[in-house]
């Protein structure tokens, strides 16, 4: 008989390291990949919105300094994260003749991150992607940690995978050209990390939108401050296998039911996430995970920055617990909620009875 034995392959990983570069001006990306020694050859890709007001500024930036450059643009929107645009942009790069010394550059916002990114990780089995987020969500969430996805009819980020950018340029003055709404939209992510992480942040960020003193200087340390968060967790917890990354997902089980159940069209991700957050920490009084004060604190930081908490919407409140039932974060069809402690600290993994999740959703929507 053979002896059992395990073969272990060796896999000679070499360091692979994903920066945050804050800069003021995309002329620093030429300079940075120059200096770095990549390929002078990169494929964009970009939105219609974003490619209208940045994309031959970028081009020309590149092509004056001696690279190669492809740019793909597709209609912007939600709508559009989705296999037919993929396979469009695999089709036109190959048209093109990229190779797999181009590095793929992710011009804009969540939309345009998630695509690119799954379309490097995954076109010629991988090019080095860089990300240039445009707006806020994306400086201080999307563009790190290397999640990309595309969506399908039963769900979205259905399909992707993990791939971390090389690099990810940060510029806030891309910020000037976004409206309020995206602005808003970015600021619900903000304001999960306060709760999460940092009660004197959460306080200050209070101070700051109640006494509207909320400088460009204040936004670049808001958005240092985020991507720090972010990397913090995205190192402890790459994959989301410890419990730690999950922490990201505050406010977010119950944003994901109601993005879903208004397929879309109603909330903005933020304003979901918003609702979602006012939500965990009902929960989190309820089921005495937190002291009361918790509650109106939230409440109180969302409102100062206009969300509405109140969202009509017109559904079976056991649509909604279903959903949740079926979010990615749910294990056996039993949801894992993300609850805060207190201001600055929150506990994953948390599991609710059905009864007092109903009851919420009820108070939520009433
Ligand atoms: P998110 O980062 O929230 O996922 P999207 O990628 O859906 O955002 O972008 C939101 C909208 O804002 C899209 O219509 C996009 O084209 C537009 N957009 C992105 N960045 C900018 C910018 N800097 N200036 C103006 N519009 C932008
Ligand atoms: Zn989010």
């Amino acid at each position: 008989m053979v002896k059992q034995k395990n073969i272990n392959i060796n896999l000679n990983r070499q360091q692979f390291v994903s920066s945050i570069v804050f800069i003021n001006d995309i002329k620093e990306i030429v300079s940075c990949l120059q200096k770095n020694n990549l390929a002078k050859k990169v494929f964009i890709i970009s939105d219609s919105n974003v490619a209208e007001i940045y994309l031959s500024k970028t081009t020309k930036l590149f092509k004056n300094n001696g690279f190669v450059v492809f740019s793909y643009v597709f209609k912007a929107g939600e709508k559009q994260k989705s296999f037919k645009t993929l396979i469009d942009i695999y089709n036109y790069a190959l048209k093109c003749g990229v190779d797999r010394q181009y590095n793929v550059i992710a011009l804009g916002g969540g939309v345009v991150g998630d695509i690119s990114g799954l379309f490097a990780s995954t076109y010629m089995r991988g090019l080095s992607l860089i990300q240039v987020p445009t707006t806020l969500l994306a400086m201080v969430d999307s563009s790190i940690g290397g999640k990309t996805a595309v969506n399908t009819d039963n769900g979205k980020n259905i399909i992707g995978t993990f791939y971390q950018p090389k690099y990810t340029f940060v510029n806030p003055v891309f910020l000037k050209t976004l409206d309020m709404k995206q602005l808003k939209n970015g600021m619900a992510e903000v304001i999960k990390y306060a709760v999460s992480f940092d009660e004197k942040f959460f306080n200050q960020l209070s101070y700051k939108v109640n006494n509207s003193v909320l400088t460009d200087e204040d936004f670049n340390e808001i958005i240092f401050k985020c991507c720090k968060f972010k990397a913090d967790v995205v190192n402890r917890d790459e994959r989301e296998t410890k419990g730690i990354r999950q922490f990201l997902n505050f406010g977010h089980t119950f944003a994901h039911a109601l993005e879903t159940i208004t397929k879309y069209k109603k909330f903005l991700h933020g304003e979901a996430v918003a609702v979602g957050m006012l939500f965990v920490a009902k929960l989190a009084v309820k089921t005495n995970f937190c002291n009361k004060d918790v509650e109106p604190k939230i409440k109180d930081l969302l409102e100062s920055f206009c969300f509405d908490l109140k969202p009509k919407i017109k559904c079976d409140i056991k649509d909604l617990l279903n959903l949740m039932k079926k979010d990615k974060k749910s294990v056996s069809q039993k949801i894992k909620f993300v609850l805060p402690l207190k201001i600055g600290k929150v506990a994953s993994n948390i599991e609710v009875q059905d009864k007092l999740v109903l009851k919420t959703i009820e108070e939520i929507l009433k």
